[in-house]
C-alpha cells in the first residue's frame, strides 16, 4: 500500500487542545519507514500526547494524520475521531504501545496475555497464536515464564512480555511511552535490551519517548526535541545530543553532556 518513498507516519498541520489548553500547536512530524525516532525534551511538553494520538487514544481538533497511507479521518466521517469503528481498528491494528506502567491483563498467564488479541482480534487459531508467542517469548527471554501469572513476574519481566504482546500483532510501528520509567534501576537493562534488538529490524518503525539520554542516542536514527507542543530542534543523535543549535534544547541536555 504504501510506496517505500512515502512516509509511514505524517502529521500535517495537527492542532490538539485539551478545553483551552494547546498541547500539539500546528504540529507537522514525519517518520519515513523503518525510521527509529527518540522523543525527548520536558514533562508536559506533548511527546506522549503524540504517540496517544497514533494510537487513536486521543482525537485531535485540527490537521490530519496518515499512518501508512491512510488518514485518520475518513471523508464523511462521525463521531469524536470523524471515523468509523471499522476504520479506527484498521488504523490500530497497525499499531503497538507500550506504556510506562505494566499493563498486562492479571487474571491471565503470560502465554494467555499474548495469545488473547492475536486469537480475537485477528482471527489466528489457538495453535498459531501460540506458536507466535512463544517465538516471541524466546526472543524477549521469557520462554520458561508462559504459564506464569503477571504477579510472579518482576517489572523487567513483565514489561518485557507488554513487548511480546505488542508484537504478536504484527504492527508496522511500535509505540514506546517512557518503557523503562516505572522500573528499579537494575531492571532497566534487560528491557533495553530487547527495545536494542528490535531497533536492528529493518522494517520496524519506532517511536520512543524516553528520559534516558544514552539510551535514546544508541538506539535513534533520529532525535527530536520537544517544546511546548513543537519539535524546536531535531536530527542524528551526533549532531541534536552533542552540539544542541537551540538554547531550550542545550538547557535541557546540560545535565546529560
Ligand atoms: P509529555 O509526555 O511530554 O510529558 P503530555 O503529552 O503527556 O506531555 O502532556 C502534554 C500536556 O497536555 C500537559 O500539559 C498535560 O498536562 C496535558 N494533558 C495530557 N493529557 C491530558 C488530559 N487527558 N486532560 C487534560 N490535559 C492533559
Ligand atoms: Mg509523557
Amino acid at each position: 500500500m504504501t510506496d517505500t518513498q512515502d512516509p509511514i507516519i505524517k502529521f500535517s498541520d495537527v492542532t490538539k487542545r485539551f478545553g483551552d489548553l494547546v498541547v500539539l500547536d500546528h504540529f507537522d512530524f514525519e517518520v519515513n519507514l523503518g525510521e527509529k525516532v527518540a522523543l525527548i525534551g520536558p514533562s508536559g511538553s506533548g511527546k506522549s500526547t503524540v504517540l496517544r494520538i497514533l494510537m487513536t487514544l486521543e482525537t485531535i481538533q485540527e490537521g490530519q494524520i496518515e499512518l501508512d497511507g491512510i488518514p485518520y479521518r475518513e471523508p464523511g466521517g462521525h463521531g469524536p475521531f470523524h471515523a468509523s469503528a471499522k476504520h479506527l481498528h484498521n488504523i490500530r491494528s497497525r499499531v503497538g504501545m507500550v506504556f510506562q506502567g505494566f499493563n498486562l491483563f492479571p487474571h491471565m498467564s503470560v502465554l494467555r496475555n499474548i495469545t488473547e488479541a492475536p486469537v480475537v482480534v485477528l482471527g489466528l487459531s489457538k495453535r498459531e497464536a501460540k506458536e507466535r508467542a512463544m517465538q516471541l517469548l524466546e526472543m524477549v527471554g521469557l520462554a520458561d515464564k508462559a504459564d506464569a501469572f503477571p504477579t510472579q513476574l518482576s517489572g523487567g519481566q513483565k514489561q518485557r512480555v507488554a513487548i511480546a504482546r505488542a508484537l504478536a500483532m504484527r504492527p508496522r510501528v511500535m509505540l514506546f511511552d517512557e518503557p523503562t520509567s516505572a522500573l528499579d534501576p537494575e531492571l532497566v537493562g534487560e528491557v533495553q535490551e530487547v527495545i536494542r534488538g528490535l531497533a536492528h529490524e529493518h522494517d520496524l518503525t519506532m517511536l520512543l519517548v524516553t528520559h534516558e539520554m544514552r539510551f535514546a542516542r544508541e538506539i535513534a536514527d533520529r532525535v527530536c526535541f520537544f517544546d511546548k507542543g513543537r519539535i524546536v530542534e531535531q536530527g542524528p543523535p551526533a549532531e541534536v545530543m552533542v552540539n544542541p543549535q537551540e538554547e531550550r534544547t542545550q538547557n535541557f541536555l546540560a545535565p546529560y553532556l
